[in-house]
């Protein structure tokens, strides 16, 4: 369809793009060809994290693509390779560059936070889950950076910690009188780290208007633990406006399956390398999970939660068009837009954006679908398609103006609810993630 003879929608700060790899690099340029570009004149800083470029400028471009974030504010990145042995063969690497994400993350030095999109066809494994469950790991420390001994017999088990400077005074506990042979395991964390997550889960519970939920074991942990619930608590003071409670993890987890969603959980790392796989697998398709990085200072990067999906690509080297699940991907783009448009008052590309998300989930109730939807979609699929089919299908009801002229589709379920959905995506709504 022509659209010289419409206005496109102006953004006057950029959003910055961080492009990326394989099959999502092939559906990236789709999406803004198709779904962008037609309707916005797209205001973007544009960073190539493709392996070729990382290895071209020896990594430097991811460093300027975070720091480019940080001065704008706003950024969505494509799915990357992380670079292993088998990679490196592969693309005749120089070197085995870091995983772009753990770059951008301590650049930002922000939390990811994971949240499903749901559709009414897409029953969630627990019944009760009406609304996203959106997932806070903190990615530092724990047992994640711990120190490790095989202890090889009786003896005394000690901890010490020696302060800088003062060789002569260190602190030190007694762990265990150790009968025999056994394990040992020493972990730490930074208040400094600490507070970063904290601040970040309040930033974006105050933006999305949502609960946030923290669990530790205070009981058991009264000073490890019980520094993570005091740092939390000292924040919240600054965050009141915000619905903050705390509970023992086990009553957490117990209240998580019992509760209807629309929460942020916060997590300490083991718990949340555990529960956030938990969530996306009984949330329905990995193809449907989103990401967002966030700053304590609050800048915002959003993402596919998913790889470059390597499979699929080799199929489409092959000259097959492969049904990849463009969703996740979409809904990145509609996060930054709407985070832009949220930070810099644009109604028009806060309801553009709001109009994609509904015209994409439109598509998938109506029964046009990729294969990891069809294959667990009520009522089943009434047309199985390729990545191109589905985009195609979202660009015309774009244009027919289906989902254009409504912020979100009548709801079907309480799912849909503009409130409580995927779809009400607008900026200030509770879902402007
Ligand atoms: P992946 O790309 O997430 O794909 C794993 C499998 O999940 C696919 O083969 C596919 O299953 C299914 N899948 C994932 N996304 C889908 C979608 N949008 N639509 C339909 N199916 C989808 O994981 P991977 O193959 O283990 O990793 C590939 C590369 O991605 C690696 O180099 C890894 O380093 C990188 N990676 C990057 C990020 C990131 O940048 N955030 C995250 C994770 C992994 P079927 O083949 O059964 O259809
Ligand atoms: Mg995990």
């Amino acid at each position: 369809m022509e659209h010289a003879a419409t206005k496109k929608i102006t953004m006057p700060k950029p959003v910055v793009e961080l492009d990326g790899d394989e099959m999502t690099r092939i559906l990236w340029a789709l999406i803004k060809q198709k779904l962008l570009s037609p309707y916005i004149e797209l205001n973007l800083e544009y960073y190539d994290l493709g392996l070729e470029n990382r290895e071209r400028t020896k990594d430097a471009v991811t460093v300027e693509a975070a720091n480019a974030i940080m001065r704008h504010g706003v950024g969505v990145k494509c799915a990357t390779i992380t670079a292993n042995e088998a990679r490196k063969q592969e693309y005749k690497l120089s070197a085995l560059y870091p995983s772009p994400n753990g770059t951008i993350r301590a650049i930002l030095d922000g939390t990811v936070f994971r949240k499903p999109v749901y559709t009414a066809c897409v029953k969630p494994s627990v019944k009760s889950w009406k609304k996203p469950i959106i997932i806070a790991r903190h990615a530092y420390g724990d047992v994640y950076k711990s120190a490790e001994l095989l202890i090889p017999g009786p003896g005394k088990l000690e901890l010490v910690f020696t302060p800088d400077g003062m060789a002569d005074k260190p602190l030190r506990i007694d762990v265990a009188n150790m009968k025999g042979a056994g394990i040992a395991q020493a972990m730490h964390n930074l208040d400094s780290s600490i507070e970063s997550f904290a601040r970040s889960c309040f930033l974006l519970a105050r933006s999305e208007k949502l609960p946030l939920l923290f669990g530790a074991k205070d009981t058991i942990s009264k000073l490890y633990d019980g520094r993570f619930k005091q740092i939390f608590s000292g924040i919240h003071a600054e965050f009141s406006d915000v619905d903050y409670s705390y509970t023992l993890i086990d009553d957490a987890v117990a209240k998580i399956m019992k509760t209807e969603g629309g929460v942020i959980w916060a997590c300490k790392n083991y718990d949340g390398d555990v529960m956030s796989d938990m969530v996306a697998s009984a949330s329905g398709s990995l193809a449907m999970m989103t990401s967002v990085l966030v700053s304590p200072s609050g800048v915002y990067e959003f993402e596919a939660a998913h790889g470059t999906v390597q499979r699929h690509y080799y199929r489409f080297l092959r000259g097959e068009k492969p049904g990849t699940n463009p969703a996740a991907l979409i809904f990145a783009w509609t996060g930054a837009l709407a985070k832009r448009a949220s930070i810099d008052g644009l109604e028009a590309l806060a309801g553009f954006a709001a109009r994609l998300e509904a015209a994409t989930l439109e598509c998938i109730e109506q029964g046009i679908q990729t294969a990891d939807i069809a294959a667990v979609s009520e009522p089943a699929p009434v047309k199985t398609v390729n990545s191109w089919q589905f985009i195609d299908a979202i660009a015309a009801r774009l244009d027919s103006g289906a989902a254009v002229n409504q912020a979100a589709p009548q709801p079907k379920n309480p799912q849909n609810a503009p409130d409580s959905g995927a779809a009400a995506n607008a900026p200030g709504s509770k879902q402007d993630l």
